[in-house]
């Protein structure tokens, strides 16, 4: 190995959800980067993923988004369910003339392809790479970053999108002589999820159609993906004593083990039974992972280092947004990337000017989702204070108009960033509210470590 530091602009650490997205925007824009991830090969972890509006609009830019529609599929409608009660059945079909775009789910491994290509593939990302250590000194002409090989990659920029449990973020925070490193909670909850061959007896009636199912001591939801397999994602609150916060994946989960929870619970695909057993054993994969949050978080940016996605701001899969604001994210830092590079003279103060544009919308963002996740996950589980969780959950779920959930999802869908500087990109025009059309431009006029510190417990 040669001890030379290769040099690059943009050096990306992760590549997850996130470190891929703003690879692509990279690449696209012709700004020299690379990527460095940790595995030997890209696995991600889980099974299937929704992808909302606010995340599709730059996926379309990207040319990632028309893979996402031959592959993936489009949610029409959701029931929802109290145990084998339906309460109501969900119109969803309205979003695509509302935000532009609708919700699409997609099996996770072949979303991630489609981002790795985007990204340049083998060319930029370097898998293998785990990154060690980050020096960002003052007056030093790039940063440095170290990987585990004793490779050394030097660099204008260094973004850490290493997710969760962020070593980049670890290192800024022990340079700035913080004790704190992460601040992630155990929710007190474990995910089980997998993703299922097409399910035995669907017909073309149930194509688009997810199942929100609350039963007494767990939840489950059923998307919809192409050719009726189904992802599904259940949550359930882990039994007093048999706590183990350090399982971020469980590995080895099996069928059984997931049955074991769900397999004798109502779900109306669920063959001549109804049970999730009949989904479950058609499961090609299955895991499971403990649920954690983080409700503070530092700033997105420190020198010459900026953070996105989980290893910024980490929220519970509740609302299924994690993946979405790593790419809103990395659309905004692509756009701060872009200006900082396009300036006549690019410098310390055009990248600080341009890093604070990025800290400012997105820090807000991603707390303000964190926060919301996390009083959604409250009612979803129906835990609230004063025990008023399944009343409020009954108002949402079973009668809350459809016209609300609508206005509601102005702020969430409403808000679809995009790469300022792509201008053959004509999107579909977005109606959308006053206070949101402040952010989100019309296109007719303009293109628009492993080791983890769990700090505290909690059981909402
Ligand atoms: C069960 C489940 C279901 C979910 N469903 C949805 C959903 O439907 N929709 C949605 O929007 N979100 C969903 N999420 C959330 C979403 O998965 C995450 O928020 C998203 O993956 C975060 O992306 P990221 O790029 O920030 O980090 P990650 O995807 O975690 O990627 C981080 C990458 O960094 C690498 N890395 C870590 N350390 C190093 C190092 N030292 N050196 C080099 N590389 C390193 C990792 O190997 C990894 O590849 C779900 C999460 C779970 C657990």
């Amino acid at each position: 190995m040669s001890t030379k530091p290769t040099d690059t602009k943009v050096l990306i650490i992760g590549a997850g959800l996130g470190g891929l997205t703003l690879a692509a925007i990279c690449r696209r824009a012709n700004i020299p980067y690379i990527v460095l991830e940790r595995t030997e090969k890209l696995s991600p972890a889980g099974a299937g993923i929704s992808l909302a509006p606010n995340a599709l609009r730059v996926l379309d830019q990207l040319g990632v988004y028309s893979r996402v529609k031959e592959n993936g599929q489009r949610l029409n409608t959701m029931l929802v369910h109290y145990e084998k009660d339906q309460w109501r059945s969900l119109d969803f079909t309205g979003l695509e003339s509302k935000f532009g775009y609708p919700v699409y789910s997609i099996e996770r491994h072949s979303f991630h392809e489609y981002l790795y290509d985007a990204a340049g593939g083998p060319e930029n990302v370097r898998l293998g790479s785990k990154v060690v250590d980050v020096v960002d000194e003052y007056g030093s002409p790039s940063v440095v970053v170290k990987v585990a090989d004793g490779a050394t990659y030097t660099a204008d920029v260094v973004v850490g999108a290493d997710g969760i449990r962020s070593v980049t973020r670890r290192i800024l925070a022990q340079n700035a002589g913080l004790k704190s490193i992460n601040t992630i909670q155990f929710t007190g909850r474990v995910h089980m999820s997998g993703y299922t061959k097409p399910i035995p007896g669907l017909g073309k009636e149930h194509e688009g159609v997810g199942n929100w199912i609350f039963y007494d001591d767990a939840i489950l939801t059923t998307w919809p993906c192409k050719d009726n397999r189904q992802w599904y994602i259940g949550v359930k609150r882990v039994p007093l004593g048999e706590k183990d916060p350090d399982r971020s994946v469980w590995e080895g989960t099996t069928k059984s083990m997931v049955n074991d929870v769900y397999g004798r619970k109502y779900h109306p695909f669920g063959g001549e039974s109804k049970t999730c057993a009949e989904i479950i054993d058609n499961s090609e994969r299955v895991i499971a992972s403990n649920v954690f949050e983080e409700q503070d978080f530092p700033s997105m940016t420190s020198g010459r280092v900026a953070l996105l996605g989980d290893a910024a701001h980490s929220m519970t899969s509740f609302f299924g947004q994690g993946a979405c604001q790593a790419i809103e994210d990395a659309t905004e830092l692509g756009n701060a990337l872009l200006a900082h590079y396009s300036s006549p003279t690019p410098s310390a103060s055009t990248l600080s000017t341009a890093f604070a544009e990025y800290s400012e919308i997105r820090g807000k963002r991603g707390k303000d989702l964190v926060s919301f996740s996390s009083i959604y996950a409250g009612i979803h589980v129906a835990r609230l204070p004063y025990g008023l969780g399944p009343i409020a959950r009954q108002i949402l779920y079973k009668w809350l108009p459809i016209w609300c959930w609508f206005w509601a999802l102005n702020w969430l869908y409403g808000y679809q960033p995009m790469i300022k500087e792509f201008p053959d990109f004509k999107a579909p025009l977005v109606k959308i509210t006053p206070t949101v059309t402040e952010e989100v431009k019309s296109t007719e006029d303009e293109p628009i470590s492993d080791e983890e510190t769990v700090v505290g417990e909690k059981n909402p």
